[in-house]
């Protein structure tokens, strides 16, 4: 969210300045904060059984192609995406993506029973008379290093300043002055915290954000050539799962990963999730907490998911979620000069350059242009 505001703020012709670590290489001596994007693949689809979340999905997903072109980085992959629920599972969505995909919004979509969905997908196994949904391109998934470096890119171009360190004390203000841990200090105007997981701590907001953060396991298994291969079509998938261990499961296809292997990437909220109070709590968490305790599970699901799935190694990876009370981001001005881009609720890879427009022109602007309406984005504090 950050890199987008910065991109759309410095395209706005704003002098602009994103101060931001870069991925720690060693998570294990890293001694600041961490991220939710630290990976490969993000699902992007415009369907969603909230309306709000649709429209932030169309708007960014009509911005990827021009991103890609400005910064000549490329970041997206429309595979196609299926959305399965299990027979209990389903919460009315069929109905849903009828009234808030197709009829509001235009979305195609199929809707499969469980031959078609056997026929179409022959690598993918789940119980019978689940409710199917493929969405076709643009549907699909992004690389979310690689976005975020598309937004950088196109922002320099607009003369936005990089600095790639971790912003640990902010004055009152406006003028603000910001001190990052460095001892470097920037003197702005107006300031926008999109700090993700972390906006709450070292003090930027004078009031806290209600923001609850939860720690999130995903599983990485290796793919041989030939199995990469097989699987090369694969369109996303999410798996409304009935299991006593986990729910909500997304997986991404193929991958190539920066260690050169190719890997599918399973996630899901699961029994081990624990909520994180505090930002020793969020770095114990990155740093050292037992992802492997629910690797054994997750790795059934996914055999089950895929019968015969050749993987010649298997992980666990920690990663961060950050619900907001509303369940949309805060995109707010909290005090005078001082604006919240927060809040991804699991989901806002795929929109997070909507989200960040939202945010940039709040800050130009100093008024609410967009035609989703504000209220849903107002700042709740803790
Ligand atoms: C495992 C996993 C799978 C997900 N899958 C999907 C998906 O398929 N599709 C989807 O759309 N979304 C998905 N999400 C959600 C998505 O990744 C997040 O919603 C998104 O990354 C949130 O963006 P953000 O900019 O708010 O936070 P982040 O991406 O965490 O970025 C916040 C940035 O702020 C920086 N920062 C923190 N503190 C400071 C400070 N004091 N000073 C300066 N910089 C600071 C951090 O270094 C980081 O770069 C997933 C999340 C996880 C964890």
């Amino acid at each position: 969210m950050g890199t987008a505001v910065t991109r759309y703020l410095a395209q706005a012709g704003m002098a602009t300045a994103v101060i931001g670590p870069d991925e720690p290489a060693n998570w294990q001596t890293h001694p600041g904060v961490f991220a939710s994007h630290y990976d490969q693949g993000r699902i992007t689809r415009r369907l969603s059984k909230d309306p709000v979340w649709s429209q932030l999905a169309i708007n960014a997903i009509a911005q990827y192609r021009y991103l890609e072109q400005q910064s000549g980085i490329p970041f997206y992959t429309p595979s196609g995406g299926l959305y399965v629920a299990a027979p209990h599972m389903d919460n009315g969505y069929l109905a849903q993506v009828e009234t808030i995909g197709r009829r509001c919004f235009q979305v195609a979509y199929e809707a499969l029973d469980t031959p078609e969905l056997a026929e179409r997908f022959p690598f993918l196994a789940f119980p019978p008379n689940c409710t199917a949904v493929y969405e076709p391109d643009p549907a699909g998934y992004i690389n979310p290093r690689d976005l975020i470096r598309a937004q950088l890119a196109v922002a320099q171009q607009h003369g936005a300043a990089i600095i790639r360190e971790t912003a640990v004390h902010i004055t009152p203000g406006p003028p603000f002055t910001i001190t990052t841990d460095t001892g470097r200090t920037i003197e702005s105007e107006k300031v926008v915290i999109a700090a993700g997981a972390f906006s709450n701590c070292h003090g930027l907001l004078a009031r806290p954000l209600a923001l609850r953060v939860k720690t999130e396991t995903i599983i990485l298994a290796e793919l041989p050539d030939t199995e990469a291969t097989r699987l090369a079509d694969m369109p996303t998938v999410i798996f409304q799962i009935e299991d006593p261990a986990l729910d909500s499961i997304y997986l991404l296809p193929p991958i190539r990963y920066p260690d050169g292997r190719v890997y599918l990437k399973m996630g899901c909220n699961t029994r081990a999730d624990q909520y994180l109070p505090d930002l020793e709590a969020m770095r114990n968490w990155m740093i050292r907490g037992n992802s492997d305790v629910i690797l054994a599970e997750m790795k059934q699901a996914l055999q089950t998911m895929m019968p015969g799935l050749q993987a010649t190694s298997w992980h666990s990876k920690r990663c961060l979620i950050t619900y907001t009370a509303s369940g949309y981001p805060y995109v707010d001005q909290v005090a005078d000069g001082v604006f919240v881009a927060t809040g991804g609720n699991g989901s806002a890879a795929k929109s997070s350059d909507a989200i960040g427009k939202l945010a940039a022109d709040l800050v130009f602007h100093d008024a609410w242009v967009s035609d989703i309406e504000r209220s849903f984005f107002t700042a709740v504090y803790a």
